[in-house]
């Protein structure tokens, strides 16, 4: 039992040093990528070269943000919520973008759902993190189909689920089983912890995700949380 305290001292101790590690390279971070937009007599020969290092220090940045949201103490107080309310700011943030990218998002809400116990930001940063992934998924449009409705488990529990649906590049089998691994990404600018940010955070509220998918068809990804 000592030993058991002891390690999880230690893994406490760990989680704390890294993050105060992210935080402290994120400001010379800053730094750097505040200096090179303030170079002066930039030759077009060097523009590329600016450019891959400026793509390099945005993604060590996302790297940082996303291993930060994933290290935050997960204390933070839960309220009763509805998903569809948190989802739709979501949505109205993303409007534009989604115009632009030609992508057809098509809603479809039950009328009547329960609350879920949750915590407004971390529930943002879900949809967020899975919105930007169908976004990717998309890069010449398509269409997104998004669903929230309730579902009832083996043992009586009731959920509330939120669906996407995209209709993006999709993933064969193999990568299927890797996207729950901290760092996998496909993406050149990926951090590959988005999934694993939402997972960390959907589990620590009693849900769960499931993520289908077929390549060159699309993604289905769908989250629960138990309803109230
Ligand atoms: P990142 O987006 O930074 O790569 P994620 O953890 O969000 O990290 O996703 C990991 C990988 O899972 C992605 O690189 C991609 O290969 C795959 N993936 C996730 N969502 C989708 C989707 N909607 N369509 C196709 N592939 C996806
Ligand atoms: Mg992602």
């Amino acid at each position: 039992f000592e030993e058991h305290i002891k390690r999880i001292e230690q893994l406490e101790i760990a989680a704390q040093i890294s993050s105060s590690l992210a935080h402290e390279v994120r400001n010379p971070l800053a730094a750097i990528q505040w200096s090179l937009l303030s170079l002066p007599d930039i030759q077009p020969s060097q523009q590329m070269i600016l450019k891959s290092v400026e793509d390099e220090l945005k993604r060590m940045d996302n790297i940082l943000g996303d291993f930060l949201s994933l290290s935050k103490p997960s204390t933070k107080v839960k309220y009763p919520l509805f998903l569809q309310e948190i989802l739709q700011k979501a949505l109205d943030l993303q409007s534009q973008f989604l115009q632009k990218r030609n992508i057809q998002v098509i809603q479809k809400i039950d009328k009547t759902l329960p609350r879920v116990n949750s915590e407004e930001n971390q529930l943002k940063q879900v949809i967020h993190n899975l919105l930007k992934n169908a976004i990717e998924a998309m890069p010449d449009g398509g269409k997104l189909e998004i669903i929230v409705d309730t579902k009832v488990c083996k043992n009586d529990n009731f959920f509330v689920c939120l669906t996407m649906k995209d209709t993006g590049i999709g993933m064969n089998q193999e990568q299927l089983t890797k996207i729950r691994q901290p760092f996998f990404t496909t993406k050149p600018n990926g951090t590959g912890l988005g999934l694993m940010v939402c997972e960390r955070i959907i589990q620590e509220q009693g849900g769960n995700i499931e993520i289908s998918s077929i390549e060159g068809k699309g993604t289905t990804v769908t989250v629960c949380l138990p309803a109230l």
